[in-house]
Formats: C-alpha cells, sequence, structure tokens
C-alpha cells in the first residue's frame, strides 16, 4: 500500500527528542528559543515565534493585525478550514474570494472587487506549497490600506522571487503538523520583521507574562511577573522544536527531493490532454507539499471511481483542498456563496502520494496505476 503521505523522521530526531527529556527543560526554553532563531535564519524573516500549530499562529497574527468583531477578511475557501476558523475567533467575518484555476491560488482581481469599506486585512494561502502571487497583495493592501497575513502553513521551504516564504510581510503562519513538509508532531512558527508584532506574540502565546520563563531561570535577581493582557497558552515544547531544528536541517534537501517526484509525474503526465498538472510559474518556487491533478471534462463521480480504482491497486490519493463554504460549520454560506472555480477543483482534483524517501519503484508503481486508468489505450501501446 502506497500512503498519501508520510512525514521524514529519523534516528536523529529521535534522538534530539530523547536528549531534551534528559535535560528536565521541556517546554517553552532554551530549543524553543534556538528553533525560533534557526528559523527566522532560513527564511530571512528577523523574527520567529513558535507556538503550538499554525491555526494558533493565524489567531495570534489576526489579533496582533488588530482585526476584531464585525471586521471583514478576505481569504479563499478553498483551503483547509482552519484559514476561515481563524477569522471567526476573532468575531471578524471571512469574506470568501475565488481561486485562479491553474494554481488554485487567491485570484487578485477577484479580491479586490470583494473589499469593502468594513474590510481589514487579506488571508493570503499559498496552496499546498505553491507560492501566491504575494506582490499582487501587498499592491491592493497598500491601495485600500489593509493589512496582509499569510497563512504558509504548507509552504515551509517554498519561495516567492528568490526569497523564501517568511521573508515577504508582517505575518507570516507555518505548519508543523505531520502532513506538511516539516514535523515537529503538531507545532507553528509565525515569522515577522516587526519588532513590536515580534513581542506582543511572545506574549500572547503565554498567558500575556511579561516576565518569560528563560529570563526568570536565568535571572539571579528575586523577579515576579505581571499578566499585561489576557493572553493564551499557545506554547510550543522544547521536545517538540529539538525536532523542529533537526527538521529544519533538512529541509531544502527535502524539498529538492520532493520537487525531484514531482518533475517525474510532471513528465510522465505531460502528454495526457484530459488532465491539467500543476502550474510552476517564473518566480515561482513550490516544495509541493502536495501534488494535485486537475480532471478536465470530468464529474466528481468520475474523479471518485478514480480514487476508489487506485485505492484497489494500493495507490492512496485525496481529493482535492477542500472549500470551506460546503462544510456544515459554514452552512450559513452555502446559500450566498457562489464560487463556481473552487468548487469545480475540490470536486474534479486529485492528489497523488508524494513523500521521501519515496523508491523509484513506488514512484513508477504510482505513474503506471494512474496511467493505466486514465490512459488505458496509450498504456497499453
Ligand atoms: C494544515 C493547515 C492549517 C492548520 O495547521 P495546523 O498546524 O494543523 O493548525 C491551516 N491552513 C492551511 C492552509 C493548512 O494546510
Amino acid at each position: 500500500m502506497i500512503p498519501i503521505a508520510k512525514p521524514y523522521l529519523t534516528e536523529e530526531e529521535a534522538q534530539a527528542a530523547y536528549d531534551t527529556i534528559l535535560t528536565g527543560w521541556i517546554t517553552q526554553g532554551p530549543k524553543v528559543q534556538e528553533f525560533e532563531e534557526k528559523f527566522a535564519a532560513h527564511t530571512g524573516a528577523k523574527y520567529a515565534v513558535a507556538v503550538s500549530n499554525c491555526t494558533t499562529a493565524l489567531h495570534l497574527s489576526m489579533i496582533v493585525a488588530g482585526i476584531g468583531q464585525g471586521d471583514e477578511v478576505i481569504c479563499p475557501s478553498m483551503s483547509y478550514i482552519a484559514t476561515a476558523n481563524a477569522i471567526k475567533y476573532v468575531g471578524a467575518i471571512p469574506v470568501f474570494a475565488e481561486v485562479q484555476p491553474n494554481t488554485y491560488n487567491l485570484d487578485p482581481v477577484d479580491v479586490e472587487r470583494r473589499i469593502t469599506n468594513r474590510t481589514k486585512a487579506i488571508l493570503v494561502v499559498h496552496q499546498i506549497g505553491m507560492p501566491a502571487d504575494i506582490d499582487a497583495f501587498k499592491k491592493i493592501c497598500k491601495k485600500h490600506s489593509l493589512k496582509l497575513i499569510e497563512d504558509a502553513a504548507c509552504a515551509a521551504g517554498s519561495a516567492y522571487k528568490g526569497k523564501k516564504i517568511g521573508s515577504h510581510s508582517e505575518l507570516v503562519c507555518f505548519s508543523f503538523h505531520p502532513r506538511k513538509v516539516i514535523s515537529t508532531g503538531d507545532g507553528g512558527m509565525v515569522t515577522t520583521n516587526r519588532e513590536d508584532y515580534y513581542n506582543r506574540l511572545k506574549l500572547l502565546r503565554q498567558h500575556g507574562m511579561s516576565v518569560n520563563d528563560r529570563v526568570r531561570h536565568e535571572a539571579n535577581k528575586v523577579i515576579f511577573e505581571d499578566h499585561v493582557e489576557v493572553g493564551y497558552n499557545y506554547r510550543m515544547t522544547d521536545i517538540q522544536a529539538s525536532v523542529g531544528i533537526k527538521q529544519l536541517e533538512k529541509l531544502d534537501w527535502i524539498v529538492e527531493e520532493r520537487r525531484k517526484i514531482a518533475t517525474t509525474y510532471n513528465k510522465a503526465f505531460k502528454n495526457i490532454k484530459s488532465i491539467r498538472l500543476p502550474l510552476e510559474e517564473d518566480g515561482y518556487f513550490s516544495n509541493y507539499q502536495s501534488y494535485s491533478i486537475y480532471l478536465k471534462n470530468s464529474s466528481s463521480i468520475a474523479r471518485n471511481t478514480l480514487m476508489q480504482t487506485l485505492l484497489d491497486k494500493g495507490v492512496t490519493s485525496r481529493r482535492g483542498i477542500m472549500t470551506t463554504h460546503r462544510e456544515s460549520a459554514y452552512k450559513d454560506y452555502k446559500a450566498h456563496t457562489k464560487l463556481p472555480i473552487s468548487e469545480d477543483l475540490q470536486d474534479n482534483s486529485i492528489l497523488l502520494p508524494l513523500y521521501i524517501p519515496m523508491s523509484e519503484e513506488q514512484i513508477n508503481y504510482v505513474v503506471e496505476s494512474f496511467l493505466e486508468i486514465v490512459e488505458p489505450k496509450v498504456f497499453n501501446t
């Protein structure tokens, strides 16, 4: 059975967790600080703040960006549901915009159309690792005085116009869930170039506490903390961070390996007329967190049959990126939301297995199985 994804974890990560446990300092300590410094350096951002996952990273980003009750935030419906949920957590209203069919990324033209006098921010998602057109959204934000927040949950190691994701705007949120390119079990990070955001994020993730544990631990005088605002417990543990440090060392290599598999798929499928492959334009560099194929002139029934037939052959697949407005939790949206492109993409695209290490045999087996079903004539010649 070929799975859809698998985290790349080695003895090194296990040893790091083991070593950290035996130091006795297992949360919000030196390993968290080291991971933050190394992650910031890797992305090219000035600061990084580790948190418990990307959903909490997004929640805190909403708060520091000043988004609150009744504000509108434009985001794609086509994303993992956590994107829109983070907007709701602060009492704001997700306003769903359409995506571009060939990249699955937010369409800047449709985003601009949906701006009202209540719009406060754009929450852009780098879909399954493919960077969105950040400059286009920066321009819109500047023109309309909006905040830009990046949901880069899937985009660690991706780059836009030669610079890593994480270095382009004021609030960029990453995930280290096992389904992403590097993992700490659960975990998240916010990168920022703003010192004021950096300081507020550190307060909010730890109960609003004015003195962090490390400072108190290292102090040779008694100090008492104050809780300066109502914060949260969104801490990352040092066990997770020590795993993250090892994962980060491998990130660029992991991305290169993933890109090799994506290239093999691209070559194998490039002549099939009935499908559309992922588009990576000049200036865009994807980590291929997922490999998505769109089935032209299809129906969701045909897509589901394809998935079942693949599964019967031992190849796991997933349907395309979900659309939030069609989930029960967002049933209020269903009647008045018209996003034909997003719905079509969700219904007619399929994600193929992509993880490392994936043997040549496994890659070829996925290719052959897919061709056998989608292009039986070509396959048999
Ligand atoms: C995975 C994901 C999230 C949530 O990340 P967690 O770390 O699981 O909270 C948010 N947005 C997108 C686009 C994701 O893919």
